[in-house]
Parts: structure tokens; sequence; C-alpha cells
């Protein structure tokens, strides 16, 4: 696995990361979304309107005192650009929720590759727990166990042929 982040990880993540005392406290939502297109679904979609954009072409903010880590944002954007990061799962192991639209499904407690943002394998992981929000049935919601060390690279998973064959 390789440790050290990309130039690419290092811009999408370190701006967009709450505070580390925030970062201890529990899940809260990362909205990786850079490009300026005429979306909101992740302010639209937030029950407790932690989701800001000064327009609708703007880049979203989190407020992360408002975030309860609910996951609806990451099934509703259709950029699949939204997560849910939990660093206070375990001392050794966090949890990562990823957008997943592809058949078929994983099962939970499933051994999943973890990929970065580029697809790239970084490192195998453990499907914790799979959610299905009502209002947007083709976008399941995947949460995954991974290293401490790879909390802000697994942002994909694929599964392995051989728990599928
Ligand atoms: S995880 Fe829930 S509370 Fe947090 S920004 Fe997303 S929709 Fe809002
Ligand atoms: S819904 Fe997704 S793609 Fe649209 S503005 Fe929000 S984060 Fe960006």
């Amino acid at each position: 696995m390789t440790e050290e982040k990309t130039e690419i990880e290092r811009s999408l993540t370190d701006d967009l990361l709450p505070s580390v005392e925030r970062r201890k406290e529990g899940p809260y939502a990362l909205c990786e979304c850079h490009q300026r297109i005429p979306c909101n679904p992740c302010l639209t979609s937030c029950p407790t309107g932690a989701v800001s954009l000064d327009s609708i072409n703007d880049t979203p903010e989190v407020d992360f005192d408002k975030c309860a880590g609910c996951k609806q944002c990451v099934s509703a954007c259709p950029g699949l650009a939204c997560f849910v990061i939990d660093e206070t799962y375990s001392t050794d192991s966090a949890l990562v929720t990823i957008p997943y639209e592809f058949l078929p499904l994983p099962e939970e407690g499933e051994t999943v590759n973890g990929l970065d943002r580029k697809g790239n394998f970084v490192k195998e992981v453990t499907v914790k727990n799979i959610d299905s929000f009502s209002d947007n049935g083709k976008t399941k919601v995947i949460t995954v166990i991974v290293p401490q060390e790879a909390v802000h690279q697994i942002r994909n998973i694929e599964i392995r042929e051989e728990n599928h064959g």
C-alpha cells in the first residue's frame, strides 16, 4: 500500500477536512466536489442543513457542527462525490461510506478491494453494512472498514471475483 498521499489526494482532502477535534467526535461528510456545475442534491438531501452553496454553480461546504453523518448526501449526490468518514471506529480502523452503483452488490462481512480516487488498488477492506435510501434506489451506500492510515485514500471499492464466481 502506498501511504504517501498524491497531490490530488492532498488537495482534495486537506481543504475539506474538519478540525482534528471534530474528527475525533464521530462521523462527518466530505463532499469532494470541485466542479462548478449547476447541482445541489447534497444541499437539498441534508436533513440538518449542514450543506451550503453560495449559488447552485458553487462548490458545497459542510458545516461539521451540523453534520450528523447520516449518509443521505452520499446517496443523493449524482456525481458520487460525497462520502462519510468515521475515524472513531477503533484505534486501528476507520469507516468510509461510499456510493456504489454496480451489481452484484457485495454482502456484509465480505472482503472487497479498496480503491483510491483513480481506481488503483490500495488495500483489502471489509464491508460493514449496505444502506439503500428510498429516494434513490440506484445508488447504494456501502460502509467499509479501512485501516486508519488509508481513510483519506480509499474512495471506491470493487468486489473480488472469487467471492462471486
Ligand atoms: S452526512 Fe447527513 S448531515 Fe452530514 S452533510 Fe450529509 S446529509 Fe447532511
Ligand atoms: S450533489 Fe454532489 S455533484 Fe452536486 S454539488 Fe453536491 S457534491 Fe457536487
